[in-house]
């Protein structure tokens, strides 16, 4: 069977689904939820229309998916990032590269899982603190180092997000694709962490049209490079690994693009590290052994953190607004090809 040779060759994506809460204005215009989630792994979403009379909704269709774990509106910043995350980050520990992806359309929840608040930190800063708390565990001589680049994917452009400037190269060396010249930035504690990557998210790209607002096409890309000496039966050696979290850009345009030829991809200006992660993932997913990474700046940036034994997880976002219907049904069956 096709799966079970994919996880053979261990190239199988853990993906999540983690539904937001309905918002107030949402419900004060009319939406109502149009997705549940049971037994923490079932999806039911449903398909409403108005009545011939034009005020009532009416059922029309329901869908059903099954993912790893689905996370229901109540769901926790540290549940979420327990049943993700805490696994990739002890792969790390080990020597491991990790990636996890927040993917869905703008205003799903993203940057709330992967960022969060100062109140409700996301899967970024816990990720960090139970690195941190695990090394000083482990360390055998107190000697460490936690490492980390914050960068931004708009427009097949790099930047650096902790010292904003000019876009950075990629250059392929012997430890694989880096971007010339990005700020690795040595923290020592999580307390720091928060403000960093907040001052980090508001050097996003944000659209000329709405300055306020990160533009729906930007991916922010944290990555975290740790390092420690970790005392095996009776030697020790040093382990470092790299874990990147990834808030994509919004997915609202993807499936249009998928159908695109590659000139109009091109004239239309569409997302590109978008279209060639799903291509990549697909690859993976299918146990292809050509993995088409080299087709945009993201997937050569991942290059050396995508594939390999369960170190790639998906969290799908999904609003419930039922005015939201369109772009939730196509989160989730992009969701369901990644399985
Ligand atoms: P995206 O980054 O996908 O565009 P956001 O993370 O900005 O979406 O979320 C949109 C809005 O919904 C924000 O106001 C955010 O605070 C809120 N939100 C998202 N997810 C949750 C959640 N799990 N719990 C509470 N509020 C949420
Ligand atoms: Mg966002």
């Amino acid at each position: 069977e096709e799966s079970v040779l994919a996880e053979d060759m261990g190239s199988r994506i853990m993906v999540f689904v983690r539904l937001r809460p309905l918002g107030k204005k949402e419900e004060e215009s009319g939406a109502r939820s149009c997705v549940r989630i049971d037994n923490k792994k079932d999806v039911y979403l449903t398909e409403y229309a108005l009545e011939k009379d034009y005020l009532r909704l009416k059922r029309v269709r329901g869908r059903h998916f099954c993912f790893d774990a689905s996370f229901p509106e109540s769901t926790s910043q540290q549940e979420v990032y327990s049943t993700t995350t805490a696994e990739l980050v002890e792969g790390v520990l080990q020597g491991r590269n990790g990636t996890v992806f927040c993917y869905g359309a703008t205003g799903a929840g993203k940057t709330y899982t992967m960022l969060g608040t100062l109140d409700n930190p996301g899967v970024m800063v816990l990720a960090i603190k139970d690195l941190f708390s695990k090394i000083r565990q482990r360390s055998y001589d107190g000697n460490h180092s936690v490492l980390l680049s914050y960068l931004e994917v708009y427009n097949e452009t790099v930047r650096d997000l902790l010292s904003p400037g000019r876009p950075l190269v990629l250059r392929e060396d012997k430890q694989g694709i880096v971007a010339a010249g990005l700020t690795q930035y040595r923290a020592y504690s999580t307390d720091e962490v928060m403000q960093l990557l907040q001052q980090g998210n508001r050097n996003r790209t944000t659209e000329p049209t709405r300055m306020n607002e990160t533009s729906s096409r930007s991916h922010a890309i944290l990555q975290v490079v740790a390092q420690y000496q970790a005392r095996d039966l009776d030697s020790v050696g040093t382990r470092v690994g790299k874990l990147s979290l990834i808030d994509l850009a919004g997915s609202e345009r993807a499936l249009a693009t998928e159908q695109r030829t590659q000139r109009s991809i091109e004239g239309a200006n569409i997302n590109r590290s978008l279209l060639a992660l799903s291509s990549c993932i697909n690859a993976l997913v299918e146990g292809k052994r050509h993995i088409p990474y080299r087709n945009s700046k993201l997937t050569q940036l991942l290059k050396d953190s995508l594939g390999g034994a369960c170190n790639t997880v998906m969290v799908a976002n999904i609003s419930p607004s039922s005015l939201s219907f369109n772009e939730t049904q196509n989160t989730l069956h992009w969701a369901d090809r990644a399985k």
